[in-house]
């Protein structure tokens, strides 16, 4: 199937042809005439299987379609995103795949300053990615009018609840025309995302692309047994016999990353470290250095990786496991993109093993173990409960993978009380500070 078989305009086939995409992605040849037809979607897709152009190409071609109204532009397609990366790149996606047509984009999301998106909304923009955080600053400064959308974008909606953002998201919800065309994208399906999309879609039609809770089977998973204090030690032989050149480190604290972001700095493994307490404009940088290769590791937290896509990367290191199984689904998901093979290494010590055995069985399949010789784990070391965060809540060794078809609490959620909920309110406060 090409892409000229869907039915695009021809300015968004040059632009995909000038992308140098020759045929469309599974989740595009579906999505594509779903969405051109003006049916509600819900959308289930691994991370990199082309998501984003499977749904704003047939959005700027429908807002092409529609009568365009007289005067200011008003915003008529907003994509909402959880986090501010996720939001720039999709504004990067709207402006290339729409670079031909004469509408507008911008985007808009915290961090930064407030002004310089004021003033662009001012001037009148036709498609609006946003952050749900910044967005409602926006609305309750009343520099936004969202009475005229026409097509409403919930991009990775399972992790907008995850972080919390189901409140913020029912506000904007309440200000945007009852009529209009929904498409929800969530990699995951847990209830929350069924209960919010009933009331939510109309009609939908269903795409599931992968398996639900599968991991890209282009990508090559090894686990590597190690003891918790050689985990450093590990990664930076790892990285200096294979020559890898381009990293994605995953820990799972702030702290952590800066700590091991420095430490391979003093090995002389250019790096660095981007989580939710660096400024935006810091964020922006470590990711370009990354990019261009300025620098060969870039560690970060699940929250500030979300719905980076970086050009055949390679390698990707878990060296901590995610508390949440499904964050280890998204992680790998960063490498194998769009047809390229990928490696998804995890450091695994012994506090671990049961966050390892949760992630096998979402994925259900057991991960190679492969021990590194010289860094066979000690046998007399016994598993302590996991650290998250400085001086921070301490993650037991049971239920640490809540199960979301329980609205995020795990099934002993009501045994463990007022102390899983605030903890639970902590996680989301600190991915909502991440995101919005
Ligand atoms: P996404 O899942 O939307 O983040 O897209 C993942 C990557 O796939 C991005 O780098 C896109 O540029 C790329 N991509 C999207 N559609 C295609 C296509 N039809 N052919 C080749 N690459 C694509």
């Amino acid at each position: 199937m090409s892409f000229e078989s869907l039915g695009l305009r021809a300015e968004l086939l040059r632009a995909v042809s000038e992308a140098g995409y020759n045929s469309p992605t599974p989740i595009q040849k579906q999505a594509i005439p779903a969405v051109l037809e003006g049916r509600d979607l819900m959308g289930g897709a691994q991370t990199g299987t082309g998501k984003t152009a499977g749904f704003t190409l047939p959005l700027l071609h429908r807002l092409m379609d529609s009568s365009k109204p007289q005067g200011k532009r008003p915003i008529r397609a907003l994509v909402l995103t959880p986090t501010r990366e996720l939001a720039a790149q999709v504004a990067e996606s709207v402006s290339t795949y729409g670079k031909h047509l004469p509408l507008k984009s911008g985007v808009i999301f915290g961090g930064v300053s407030i002004n310089p998106q004021i003033k662009q909304l001012r001037n009148g923009i036709d498609i609006l990615v946003a952050t749900p955080g910044r967005l409602l600053d926006h609305i309750s400064q009343n520099t936004i009018n969202l009475s005229k959308i026409e097509i409403l974008v919930l991009d990775e909606a399972d992790r907008m609840l995850d972080m919390g953002f189901i409140r913020d998201i029912r506000k904007v919800l309440a200000l945007v025309p009852e009529k209009k065309q929904t498409l929800l994208f969530s990699a995951t399906f847990s209830d929350e995302i069924k209960k919010l999309s009933a009331g939510l879609l109309r009609d939908p039609v269903l795409i599931e692309v992968a398996r639900r809770n599968t991991a890209s089977e282009r990508v090559t998973q090894v686990v590597h047994p190690v003891d918790k204090k050689r985990k450093r030690e590990l990664l930076s032989l790892l990285i200096g016999s294979h020559n890898w050149q381009q990293v994605l480190v995953f820990t799972r604290t702030k702290h952590g990353a800066n700590r091991l972001s420095e430490q391979l700095n003093t090995d002389g493994i250019t790096s660095a470290a981007i989580h939710g307490n660096k400024s935006q404009g810091a964020r922006t940088r470590a990711l370009a250095d990354f990019k261009s290769g300025k620098i060969r590791v870039l560690v970060a937290t699940d929250i500030a990786a979300r719905g980076l896509d970086i050009d055949q990367l390679p390698h990707v290191v878990n060296y901590e496991l995610p508390n949440v199984a499904e964050d280890y689904i998204h992680r790998i998901g960063r490498t194998g993109r769009a047809g390229n093979e990928g490696e998804a290494m995890s450091l695994v010590c012994v506090d671990e093993l049961k966050l390892l055995k949760d992630i096998e069985h979402l994925i259900k399949r057991d991960i190679p173990k492969v021990a590194f010789e010289g860094f066979e784990p000690d046998p007399s070391i016994k598993a302590e409960p996991i650290q998250n965060g400085r001086g921070g809540r301490q993650q037991g060794h049971k239920n640490n993978n809540r199960n979301r078809s329980q609205g995020g609490q795990s099934r002993s959620s009501q045994s463990r009380g007022n102390q899983s909920r605030n903890s639970s309110n902590n996680r989301s406060r600190n991915r909502r500070a991440d995101a919005a």
